[in-house]
């Protein structure tokens, strides 16, 4: 579903990503996890294509992401293919960033509406089943300032839902709340996870999560995957001096 090969990113002078590669499978569910700054959030911004690269390839559901074939050559993407890459994935950030001034339900649909031109009776059908799904069937009439940051969070995941993704990004979206709702927002996500074959990825510190979720788990550091696995290997028996010094300080 996504195959990332040798893929480097700076900032200026500063490399965050440096000769990185990996596969995710269709359906996979997979968890980045390591220090803060090791370059786990600029990795599903490159995907979100919020940020461009600096060098290496990436491609999504078989097509390039950030090149195009054009008359048999390779060729930088442009807006139009990025606009269709798009299409594939859905993220949801650690601030909600819902519309203010627009009722949940209409949060909800405007993309679909406007971006994939769907009926708004349609949109609206598939917004409510969503609601439904986050369990704010309740709440469609609400402005986002009347939610808790728990119930916000929700809108945002079935926000991102309504424009069908093949492909889920999590980034860190729990660390912003109140500890008392941060449960609500991890079992919507956990149900997604169990009930789709979606596939997810996960950027996350709350570790207990990251091991009930994740098929497989990278742990990153200093914008290179130190080991990857299956949560039993990576949270029980980590190979990696490093993996065991990071999760000692965190658990
Ligand atoms: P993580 O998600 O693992 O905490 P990030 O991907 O957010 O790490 O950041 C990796 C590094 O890239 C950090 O040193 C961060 O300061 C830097 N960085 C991220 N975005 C930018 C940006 N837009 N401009 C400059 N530096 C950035």
């Amino acid at each position: 579903m996504i195959r990332i090969n040798d893929l480097s990113k700076s900032f200026g002078k500063l490399t965050v990503l440096n000769g990185l590669s990996f596969d995710v499978m269709k359906g996979e569910k997979l968890a980045l996890i390591g220090p803060s700054g090791s370059g786990k959030t600029t990795i599903l911004r490159i995907l979100m294509t919020l940020e461009n690269i600096s060098g290496g390839r990436i491609e999504v559901c078989g097509e390039p992401l950030f090149h195009m074939h054009r008359n048999g050559q390779d060729v930088p993407a442009d807006e139009a293919h990025l606009h269709k890459m798009r299409r594939h994935i859905g993220m949801v950030f650690q601030h909600f960033n819902l519309f203010p001034h627009k009722t949940v339900l209409q949060n909800i649909t405007l993309a679909p509406t406007l971006t994939k031109g769907e009926k708004r009776i349609d949109a609206e059908k598939r917004a409510r089943e969503l609601l439904d799904m986050v369990g704010l069937a309740d709440k469609a009439d609400y402005m986002p300032v009347q939610l808790s940051g728990g119930q916000k969070q929700r809108v945002a995941i079935a926000r991102a839902l309504a424009l069908s993704p093949e492909i889920m990004l999590f980034d860190e979206v729990t660390s912003a709340l109140d500890p008392e709702l941060v449960e609500e927002v991890l079992q919507v996500m956990q149900r997604l996870a169990v009930e789709t074959d979606m596939t997810m990825l996960l950027v996350t510190h709350e570790m207990g999560f990251a091991r009930e979720f994740a098929d497989r788990v990278l742990f990153f550091d200093q914008g290179r995957i130190v080991e990857a696995g299956p949560p039993e290997q990576i949270f029980q028996a980590p190979q990696e001096e490093r993996t065991r010094t990071f999760l000692r300080k965190i658990i």
